[in-house]
């Protein structure tokens, strides 16, 4: 594919064989050969060695101590609470954010926090802070095992992106590029794992034509996308990673084959998903890759970062792949009364001044009908980008 999309274009390394680098690093930097013998301190102390640092002793323990994390503890500080106190999934979000402790409420700055976020406007503050990572959802895991070997085994962080409309005329896509989650993976996991926790709108709602007036009606809830389509490919490095594991999947990639072969692209090929580790594969870092699910909604994939596992890591096997950062997300608005959210999604008709505009039930009524009777062609689509109800924080 490098026809295509050329390398060059990308900041990105070469192909990157996780398995065999993360061994001949670990074989180059021996960190923690011993488990237990050697302690944080000398561990750095081969860290300075292996940057180059080759500070006298007395130096390096200088520098040690006034970058320690024991400089940022005060006396009064609370014990920090365990994931497993927990009894079921925990997310942070702006409207439920981390729970306080009677204990962590005795902080002046814990109270000054708590009565600020009773009183900001978080539709605003959701809009000017969508871009960041907000809602990190943690799941305590019942088995808690230290399997995992630092210094030995490694993790890979893959960013995934939100889809967004592309197209060829634009030369700067940048702005539109947002990255949805944040994914972090050991080498034993499946790509079927990972591809688990990918979270989409189009999985949950079917995005299909409403032909009548009544939106909620023709938009009922009741067919689940995951169910009725389930086939998805990733596609990293020529090969398409089918997911056949439902009955009913279709192999995606067929149709692009067919289409390559044709413009004379070569060397694409196709493995099953389920069947593919992470440490099976030879991905470049930085380099755009792509998910594809629901007919034709595509994800960017991202390989960005991989390294050795410390011992300040999660060591647990069944903790991963986990999602370390997931977007904040807001409801979109109608694009003419800009109040309501938006329930559709408009198209394909010459009375709208875009392509696309995305209007509530009562705009599009008002819009495209008069004394009951359609007066355009307009297809319209079920809109559910829906994942929190604006109204509700005000
Ligand atoms: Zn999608
Ligand atoms: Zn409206």
């Amino acid at each position: 594919m490098e026809k295509v999309y050329p390398y060059s274009q990308f900041p990105s390394s070469e192909p990157f064989p996780l398995e065999e680098y993360s061994k001949s690093f670990q074989d180059d930097v021996k960190l923690d050969e011993e488990p237990g013998e050697i302690d944080n301190f000398n561990e750095r102390l081969i860290i300075f060695d292996y940057l180059g640092l080759h500070l006298p002793a007395s130096e390096q323990q200088k520098i040690q101590k006034m970058c320690g994390i024991e400089n940022l503890q005060n006396a009064n500080d609370p014990e920090p609470e365990s994931l497993n106190d927990f009894s079921e999934d925990v997310y942070i979000t702006l409207r439920n954010p981390t729970p306080i402790t009677a204990e962590a409420r005795k902080c002046e700055a814990v109270k000054v926090r708590e009565e600020t976020l009773k009183t900001i406007d978080h539709f605003y503050y959701r809009r000017i802070c969508g871009k960041e990572y907000g809602n990190a959802k943690l799941k305590p895991n019942p088995i808690i095992l230290d399997d995992l070997v630092p210094g030995s085994d490694y993790l890979v962080t893959i960013k995934i992106f939100r889809p967004f409309l592309f197209q060829f005329e634009t030369k700067n896509f940048s702005n539109k590029l947002k990255a949805g989650q944040q994914i972090q993976a050991i080498g034993g996991n499946r790509l079927s794992q990972i591809r688990d926790l990918i979270i989409c709108s189009l999985d949950k709602k079917l995005c299909k034509e409403i032909e009548g007036r009544n939106i909620a009606k023709e938009n009922k809830e009741e067919e689940n996308p995951l169910v009725l389509y389930p086939s998805n490919f990733l596609f990293i490095e020529n090969v398409f990673y089918n997911d056949l594991r439902a009955t009913g999947s279709i192999d995606y990639s067929e149709v692009i084959r067919e289409w390559a072969k044709e413009k004379n692209i070569k060397d694409l090929k196709t493995a099953d998903m389920d069947g593919t580790f992470v440490k099976d594969l030879k991905p470049r870092i930085g380099y755009p890759y792509v998910y594809v699910h629901q007919g034709n909604c595509e994800h960017l994939v991202v390989f960005t970062d991989a390294r050795l596992l410390m011992k300040d890591d999660c060591l647990c096997p069944y903790d991963y792949p986990y999602v370390m950062t997931t977007n904040r997300q807001y409801s979109r608005k109608c694009a003419i009364c800009g109040t309501n959210n938006a329930q559709v999604v408009c198209t394909e008709c010459d009375r709208l001044p875009n392509e696309h505009m995305l209007m509530c039930q009562e705009c599009f009524d008002s819009y495209h009908y008069v004394d009951g009777r359609k007066i355009d062609s307009c297809k319209a689509y079920a809109f559910s980008e829906i994942i929190e109800d604006d109204n509700d924080d005000k």
